[in-house]
């Protein structure tokens, strides 16, 4: 089993609860579809465990905000200020591995990239129907997985029409093609606090989307003493 974790965001805390619990579940494997960098305070920690334990990563938004700032140009004010922060923060073999990491990777059927894989250098979201049929339109494979809306979403393409499923266990059936969102490990996005990812069996074709409790107020508490915004630090435990 996989475990495919995205939008890490220097939450070590989260990162730690999620990787147990992946182990726990059985995952053999893990994949990693970017931004473990800005807004929270442990950048160097995340990127360090998450490059030790991952087979591979794939670039995020803030990963290249990070390398270069003129990245973070249409960033609103918060994020600009944190990923100005991890910029300085980040010791020179971390900006190293993100410098080396791609957009995307592809592994059979299965396509792993950060954003929609509609250009995935442009990040564009998938959030209306329009979005899920130009990330559909833009890859081959039967299954794409993807992160960067920090909310969980399972969107089906059977029998010619989208359908959206809100079971957290799913099936990929044999003329199905899915586009799976895991969520954010570090800053989720949809009313839960709870660090989100997801479990991926290939041989069933399976995707378990998982919840995971945290030690929230590590992970705030050290956010306000690196002097990053109030804000990061308040909204972990509203999960917005
Ligand atoms: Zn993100």
């Amino acid at each position: 089993m996989i475990a495919v974790i995205s939008d890490i965001h220097g939450n070590l805390e989260a990162l730690d609860a999620v990787l147990d619990d992946a182990s726990r579940q059985g995952a053999t494997d893990l994949v990693c579809l970017g931004d473990v960098v800005g807004y929270g305070a442990d950048p160097n920690r995340c990127l360090e465990l998450v490059h030790a334990k991952a087979r591979f990563l794939v670039l995020g938004n803030h990963d290249v905000a990070a390398l270069d700032l003129s990245a973070a140009e249409n960033f609103n004010d918060v994020a600009r200020t944190a990923i100005q922060w991890t910029n300085q923060e980040l010791t020179s073999a971390n900006l190293q591995v993100l410098r080396d990491l791609d957009f995307e990777r592809v592994e059979g059927e299965v396509r792993y990239v950060h954003a929609s894989p509609d250009e995935p250098p442009s990040w564009h979201y998938i959030l209306t129907e329009q979005e899920a049929w130009n990330a559909f339109g833009a890859c081959d494979e039967a299954v794409c997985f993807v992160g960067h809306s920090h909310v969980p979403l399972r969107v089906f393409l059977r029998k010619g029409r989208l359908v959206v499923l809100e079971e957290t266990v799913v099936e990929v059936g044999p003329e199905d093609r899915a586009l799976l969102n895991v969520g954010s490990v570090g800053q989720p996005r949809d009313g839960d606090w709870r660090a989100s990812y997801g479990l991926w069996d290939p041989e069933a074709r399976r995707l378990i989307a998982r919840r995971v409790e945290y030690d929230l107020e590590s992970a705030a508490r050290k956010i306000r003493e690196a002097g990053l915004p109030e804000v990061l630090a308040r909204r972990l435990a509203i999960g917005q």
